[in-house]
């Protein structure tokens, strides 16, 4: 006689899909779906307000979701669950299921307590690959075989291939080339020049009673998290984050490429599509919105080069991210190349400082808990690089900070693009910028104490930017390890043909800007 199995199908605050792999494998009426909001995990860190109101609002709405569609649901919200092994351990105890099924975790850390806890467990815990990449753990790792250094570009194309995303029936890329960035580069000036084009207001979600009470366990729980929940109105629903994904594609794609790097005080999401948070709790698939970019280029109605440029960041970018997180750790969370050892300063957390262009990007993350990519690596991510700050004290901050961030998210993206803790395996530069760049790119610097064109001189005394101090003092103090970089080589060439006179100044400048960060 054969009897059903009991099954119990756990579903974790990142994998709120309809395509999550233990969920595709379940039968409603017979299986339970289990969720945990475990106070300990959402405590790990000082997580920005909006970070737990997504995640936890999104986790609420998904539950109610399931339950309506007849499945029978678990749910254990803060006050109930101190743990993921206390409570899994009295559920079992309590309902008896003859194996637990979870899509595998995208966290190292979640992935290795999982077995560890499976070890424990009466049942068997049986973990099924996650459907939320597009590139597969094995399948990376074939791609990384045999290279000391990987190239997102080699990559892209065979994703390009793969998807078949801008890719004629021959096999070649739409348009004749694979890469539209040179197309994708403007400066501020050239978005002044074009009328300064601006976007529609982003949609706003208003807080629905679920969110509401999400907010209210906040306050019992987390009353210091940094942010306010009546400026939240990121989506928490698959609906709504398709709505959303609809806006970006009719309204914003078309202008995403020419202005993806150009950086506005009044206007901080420019024409950005702010995907990542519900991409990556999977609320939005990643093919779904690369497809979508897709058929609007095929319709006419968006430029190739924008289409190219946010399909680039979707299926080239975010899985290989992906790839290099599951290929490097557990090691890669220690790295520290450069060996930057300086502390965080203490004005990430309050946004205080007078450099303009930080104090703007800190204060719209503490509003919001986002930045859009150049404001991550070409403003706080350079600093912190040029400051020579910890890699994995900086990694913490942006895993506490952001709304879209989780450990694969931040660790290659902050350890190896922004701050060279690899070493380079990931990036073949380091993305060092002096004052030159920002202003370039931004109008930051015209409200700042510090002007960035000025030299450093007794006369000019501390109004010289500190941000081209840094920079040569990097290059000074790493000059031997990128005098062969081809494409880091350039200014260690330019900073050793400097005197000896003007190097000594603003080596003993940056030194002491540097004494008072901390
Ligand atoms: Fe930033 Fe320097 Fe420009 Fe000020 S002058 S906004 S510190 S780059």
């Amino acid at each position: 006689m054969s009897t059903t199995k009991k099954r119990t199908i756990w579903i974790l605050p990142d994998q709120l899909s309809i395509g999550n792999a233990a969920l595709l494998s379940g039968r409603k009426g017979n299986d339970t779906i289990l969720f945990i909001e475990s106070l300990s995990a959402f405590s790990k860190l000082k997580y920005h307000r909006h970070r737990l109101l997504l995640l936890l609002s999104a986790m609420r709405h998904f539950a109610r979701e399931l339950t309506e569609q007849g499945w029978d649901v678990r749910y254990y919200s803060l006050a109930d669950a101190a743990d993921s092994k206390s409570v899994l351990e009295r559920y079992v105890a309590e309902t008896s299921p003859d194996e637990i099924l979870i899509a595998e975790p995208n966290s190292h850390d979640e992935r290795s307590a999982l077995l560890t806890l499976a070890d424990k467990l009466p049942i068997p815990l049986t973990m099924i690959p996650t459907q939320q990449f597009l590139c597969s753990r094995e399948e990376f790792e074939k791609f990384a075989s045999g290279k000391k250094r990987l190239l997102m570009e080699h990559f892209y194309r065979e994703m390009r291939r793969s998807t078949g995303l801008l890719l004629e029936p021959d096999g070649t890329p739409t348009g004749g080339a694979w890469n539209y960035d040179a197309e994708n580069r403007s400066g501020f000036r050239e978005w002044l020049k074009a009328g300064k084009p601006t976007p529609s207001n982003l949609p706003k979600n208003k807080m629905d009673n679920l969110t509401q009470e999400v907010a209210k366990d906040l306050e019992t729980f987390f009353p210091a998290a940094i942010g306010l929940a009546e400026d939240f109105s990121l989506p928490v629903t698959r609906k709504q984050a398709k709505s959303w994904l609809e806006d970006f594609i009719s309204n914003r794609l078309a202008n995403f490429g020419a202005w993806q790097d150009v950086m506005v005080s009044e206007l901080p999401d420019l024409f950005h599509s702010i995907l990542s948070p519900m991409l990556n709790i999977g609320l939005l698939d990643p093919l779904e919105c690369a497809k979508a970019a897709e058929d609007a280029c095929k319709r006419g109605v968006v430029p190739l080069s924008a289409t190219e440029g946010f399909i680039r960041q979707i299926i080239g970018w975010r899985e290989f991210i992906n790839g290099v997180y599951w290929l490097k750790m557990p090691e890669y969370a220690d790295l520290n190349t450069l060996g930057a050892n300086r502390p965080l300063p203490v004005f990430f957390w309050h946004g205080e400082t007078e450099m303009n262009c930080v104090q703007q990007v800190l204060t719209e993350n503490r509003q919001k808990g986002f930045n859009h990519h150049i404001q991550r690596l070409m403003i706080l991510g350079n600093f912190l690089l040029l400051a020579g700050i910890s890699p994995q004290e900086a990694l913490r901050w942006f895993n506490a900070m952001y709304v879209d961030a989780h450990d694969w998210v931040m660790a290659a993206n902050v350890l190896g693009m922004a701050l060279h803790a690899d070493g380079g395996f990931m990036a073949t530069k380091p993305y060092a910028c002096s004052a030159a760049y920002i202003s370039r790119m931004s109008n930051y610097c015209a409200g700042c104490a510090y002007d960035p064109s000025l030299k450093i001189s007794p006369k000019n005394g501390k109004k010289a930017c500190p941000f081209n101090l840094l920079y040569w003092n990097f290059y000074n103090q790493h000059g031997e390890r990128f005098a062969n970089n081809p494409r880091a080589a350039m200014p260690v060439r330019s900073w050793r043909k400097r005197p000896e006179s003007e190097r000594l100044a603003i080596v003993n400048e940056a030194q002491k800007f540097l004494k008072e960060l901390s």
